[in-house]
Parts: C-alpha cells; structure tokens; sequence
C-alpha cells in the first residue's frame, strides 16, 4: 500500500502530488536527479538488497538514475524541501 498526497515545495511553492511507497507489486523509488518518482516492479528485483545507492531504474524524464535512497523533490526547482498537505490517499 502507498500514499498519494499533495505537497507544497517550500522553495518554490510549487503544489503537486506526490506518491510515496509501494504497493503489492510496485515501489516507488526517486529519480536522484530530477526526483520523479517512478514506480519498479518488485519483480525487476534488482532493489539491490535494500541498499540506498543502488540504481534500479532509469528516470523515465530525464534518464537520471532511479536509486532506493533517492529523495522526491520538487518537480519545479529540485528542492527537497518538502511540506505535505492535504488529505492523503491511499493507492494499491
Ligand atoms: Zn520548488
Ligand atoms: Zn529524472
């Protein structure tokens, strides 16, 4: 199970929605570089052990490295400077 909410970058005031943590079959993990949050299939299995810089992916935006310890930033400006805020969903 995940959580889609939206947040407000400090930085810039940007709002937008954000989805974080996994489902039964995905996990969302963030573009080190631009910090889209992708959603990998478990099944690609290749979640390198639960090790924060293991890339697992490739950014589908900026072709950036998708890595288990990657932050989500700000679409906008790349802050990392998060607030959440508003009611957050629930997704599977
Ligand atoms: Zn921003
Ligand atoms: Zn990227």
């Amino acid at each position: 199970m995940g959580q889609a909410g939206a947040v407000t970058c400090r930085a810039c005031g940007h709002e937008f929605q954000l989805s974080t943590g996994g489902g039964f079959k995905v996990q969302i993990v963030f573009c080190d570089d631009c910090g889209r949050g992708e959603a990998v299939a478990h099944d690609q299995r290749i979640l390198g052990d639960g090790d924060p810089s293991a890339v697992v992916g490739l950014c589908g935006r900026c072709g950036g490295s998708l890595r288990l310890g990657a932050s989500p930033r700000c679409p906008r400006c790349r802050s990392l400077e998060l607030e959440p805020g508003g009611a957050d969903l629930l997704w599977d």
